[in-house]
């Protein structure tokens, strides 16, 4: 559904690529953990998947179709990223309701609505968004994001504010969601427990490369190289 081929991102004055030959794909309704250490090129490779970069090198392609070069808001892919803006002048309601295309009023916000309980917001629609608490913003920006139906949703750090009951509760909503719609999604975490437990594939990326991709019981059974074995926390 989702298929890069070679891609490659040097910034202007930087002297190594951020990301080099980065090539992997991802399969309606698939969940596919992006991990490595800061500074590795995670949130560069979503950038140019998202079109918010434009690579130096390779394509992306999406059911298809050649995006490489298309605008950010023709490529029907979904994001969540750690600044999850909503807008402030609009209810929570409104800011799902914004995303959906149906034409007619009362069926956007019925459909709203029934998004804000998928992220356990009942009740909170009529309220703005700074009279809600972080985490809570960040679950009114994956309501919204759902309610816009994309083909692939693009997840960096989405379950950062979250605490570790309303993280579990929110991952399985997701994951739900994505297989019962065929929705590809790719997500960037630091907590590898996170990765090796939440997604179908894992891959572990280094200094811009992808160093291992594979079902996450066989990158941590069998790590390609001892870097993979060390950031996945084994000790032997
Ligand atoms: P983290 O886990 O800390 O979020 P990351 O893997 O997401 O890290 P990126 O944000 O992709 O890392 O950054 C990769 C490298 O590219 C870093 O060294 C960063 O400083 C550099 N970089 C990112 N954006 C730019 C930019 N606009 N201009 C120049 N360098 C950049
Ligand atoms: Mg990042």
């Amino acid at each position: 559904m989702l298929a890069l081929n070679g891609l490659g991102k040097t910034f202007v004055g930087s002297v190594q690529p951020v990301v080099q030959d980065v090539a992997f794909s991802v399969e309606p309704g698939e969940i596919f953990a992006l991990i490595g250490p800061s500074g590795c090129g995670k949130s560069t490779t979503l950038r140019m998947i998202a079109g918010f970069e434009t690579p130096d090198n390779g394509t992306i392609v999406l059911e298809g179709r050649d995006i490489t070069k298309a605008e950010p808001e023709r490529r029907n892919i979904g994001i969540v990223f750690q600044d999850y803006a909503l807008f402030p002048h609009l209810t929570v309601l409104d800011n799902v309701a914004f995303a959906i295309r149906d034409t007619e009023k009362k069926m956007r916000r019925k459909k709203a609505i029934k998004y804000l309980d998928m992220v356990g917001l009942t009740g909170y629609g009529d309220r703005y968004p700074d009279q809600l608490s972080g985490g809570q913003q960040q679950r009114v920006a994956l309501a919204r994001t759902f309610a816009a139906t994309p083909k692939l949703i693009l997840l960096d750090e989405p379950f950062s504010n979250l605490d570790a009951a309303l993280r579990h509760s929110t991952r399985r909503e997701i994951r739900e969601l994505l297989k019962a719609n065929g929705v590809g999604a790719i997500f960037v975490t630091h907590d590898q427990e996170e990765a090796l437990s939440f997604a179908d594939r894992v891959a572990v990326m280094r200094r811009g490369k992808i160093e291992q991709v594979g079902a996450p019981e066989e990158v941590y059974a069998q790590p390609k190289s001892a870097f993979v074995a060390r950031f996945l926390g084994r000790t032997n």
